[in-house]
């Protein structure tokens, strides 16, 4: 059943105290990827709610890109990496956003057809700044976000209320 798939899944989610550094409690997934049965339940459920409804999947650089790569290959829709500032031969579209300390940016090309739904896929949301600036690069490309879908939601962190979207659908929570 895909329901007891899913919580083996979860329970394949590593809790990783004090990495990258002191105070956070990192999420590492590599033992669910390393996982053939509990990827596919997890990647399946990541985009059921949208299924027919996006033309593209968009994956955040850098464990996003492993999530939406099998979420498009199964769908049969085209993939858009959006990477850090400084890694595309011909960014067409740029924003910036800030971070605990500092500020970053991403950047995607624009290689699909203006008005493109996007399905955007990250792996964990915290505070939510990447996906924020991920919206927002979807506007500015002149593309429609159809949904924004995470593997693991980090409560208490403002990130569901700073994404404010309607069709954001995590498939696990702490
Ligand atoms: P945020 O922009 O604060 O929502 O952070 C989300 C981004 O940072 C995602 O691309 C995640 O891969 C990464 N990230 C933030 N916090 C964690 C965490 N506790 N464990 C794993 N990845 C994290």
């Amino acid at each position: 059943a895909p329901s007891a798939e899913l919580a083996r899944a979860e329970s394949l989610i590593l809790e990783i105290p004090d990495y990258p550094s002191e105070g956070i409690l990192f999420r590492d997934i590599t033992p669910l990827l390393a996982d053939g049965p509990a990827l596919r339940a997890t990647v399946d459920a990541l985009i059921a709610p949208f299924a027919g409804r996006f033309d593209v999947v968009a994956g955040l650089e850098a464990r996003g890109f492993l999530l939406a790569s099998a979420a498009a290959y199964t769908s049969g829709t085209g993939l858009m990496p959006i990477r850090k500032s400084g890694r595309l031969p011909r960014p067409a579209g740029t924003v910036g956003y800030a971070l605990e300390y500092g500020t970053a940016e991403i950047e995607a090309h624009a290689d699909f057809a203006p008005g493109s739904r996007v399905l955007l896929i990250d792996d964990v949301l915290a505070t939510g700044g990447t996906l924020v600036a991920a919206h927002a690069l979807m506007r500015e490309l002149g593309y429609a976000v159809a949904g924004t879908a995470v593997l693991f939601e980090i409560d208490g962190l403002g990130g569901r209320a700073a994404i404010d979207d309607p069709a954001l659908h995590t498939v696990f929570h702490s």
